[in-house]
């Protein structure tokens, strides 16, 4: 349908035209078969296989301060109130991971979101945890490591995976997304759709919708251009023309929000800063689902 109203509206425009178009139209089959052949329960499933493989192989600690991890976890609740109207489906589960060194978050599917504790140290304020929240959310409702996985595995090893053919392939490509860091490795496409993503939720949760780009200009900032840090930069490159994406996709849909919640993040940053080496604990704190989103840490 899209190819035939450009060839019909567009010949002048060449084969430029219908390059671009044929990317859009393979971008949407592409997901449109990952949302087909890789349902919300395989999603789930593969989501807890790869947080067993961090917990287990990989030795990733949480943060043991359950004011942190509630109070994020508030934060992200506010974003994910709008994405579950997109993907109802989707069991969110918000963790903190202690590694003050690092400065990331990752979702992977099944609706898992992890955000380091270095990530807390960097960040000025609430907007921008909001921001990286709806951001990490985006990729989940999108759908984009289905779509990665159709990439990397092949239709025919995600598609036996649906089928329950081959209840093993869950096990392996569970063990390769951690091991190659897959999840983490999206297209520049899929980021500026989840940039797109985050800057709407977190907007509609009442947040400035720029507190996305402003944590990007103090990436830039902190490391430079350079991609060599395992840092949320290197996976999601913050390069100058992603900031100005923010911005201009926020004012031309009139993205309003004003919140920054400074004072709020400031002092759990100081509690992350303030906690001993070596605190994190090997087993997630249970979610407590029924924390108020907006209520103040104490
Ligand atoms: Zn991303």
């Amino acid at each position: 349908m899209r190819i035939q109203s450009i060839g019909s509206s567009g010949l002048a425009l060449g084969g430029l035209a219908l390059l671009a178009s044929s990317c859009a139209t393979l971008s949407s089959i592409e997901r449109t078969a990952a949302s087909v052949v890789v349902s919300d329960d395989q999603e789930a499933q593969l989501g807890l296989q790869v947080k067993s493989e961090l917990e287990t192989k990989q030795n990733v600690k949480y943060c043991g301060d359950p004011q942190v991890t509630e109070y994020v976890r508030g934060v992200a609740g506010k974003v994910l109130a709008l994405a579950e109207k997109d993907r109802p489906a989707v069991k969110w589960q918000v963790n903190v991971i202690d590694d003050p060194g690092t400065v990331n978050a990752f979702a992977t599917p099944g609706g898992y979101l992890y955000v380091y504790t270095g990530l807390l140290l960097l960040a000025d304020n609430e907007a921008q945890l909001a921001g990286v929240m709806g951001h990490e959310a985006g990729h989940v409702v999108a759908r984009h490591s289905a779509q990665q996985m159709v990439d990397q595995f092949g239709l025919d090893a995600v598609a036996q995976l649906a089928l329950g053919k081959n209840p093993g392939v869950l096990g392996q490509l569970g063990k390769t997304v951690v091991q190659k860091g897959a999840m983490l490795a999206h297209s520049r496409a899929h980021e500026d759709e989840a940039d797109e993503y985050g800057a709407r939720y977190s907007s509609a949760a009442g947040y400035d919708p720029h507190a996305l780009s402003g944590f990007f200009t103090k990436l830039k900032a902190k490391v430079g251009d350079t991609n060599t840090l395992t840092t949320w930069l290197s996976d999601h490159p913050a390069t100058s023309s992603r900031i100005t994406h923010i911005n201009s996709y926020a004012q031309q849909n009139g993205l309003n929000g004003k919140d920054l919640g400074a004072d709020r993040f400031v002092a759990i940053r100081a509690r992350v800063a303030a906690l001993p080496p070596s605190s994190g604990v090997s087993n997630a704190p249970a979610p407590r689902p029924a924390a108020p989103a907006n209520s103040p840490p104490n």
